[in-house]
């Protein structure tokens, strides 16, 4: 998965299509990711010692490929490729315009 926390993304399928937002949470290992504010489902809490129940909104993971990264630089989304540099270290580039996706 090319998508990491922080990054500018935009949901390319479900309810919420269409909308940008900044991954808050990327669940490794289930390909799943959390879009801070968006795909809002509303859940039912019991009450504890730390909140006093009742129905909160909750931010439901999205399959990592119903989000594109957004390129900051030419706005086009895609999925970052992976670049080699001369002394070993990866970087993600734009597919678009190889700018590096921070
Ligand atoms: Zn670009």
């Amino acid at each position: 998965m090319n998508i990491r926390k922080n990054d500018k993304v935009i949901i390319i399928a479900g309810k919420d299509k269409g909308k940008t937002g900044e991954i808050a949470k990327v669940i490794l290992g289930k390909n799943k990711v959390i879009v801070a504010g968006h795909n809002m489902i509303s859940k039912h809490v019991k009450p504890n010692k730390d909140n006093k129940g009742g129905i909160q909104k909750l931010e439901a993971a999205l399959d990592a490929s119903n989000v594109a990264v957004v390129c900051q630089k030419c706005k086009k989304h895609m999925t970052p490729k992976i670049k080699i540099e001369s002394n070993g270290a990866k970087s993600r580039v734009c597919r678009k315009c190889e700018a590096v996706i921070s």
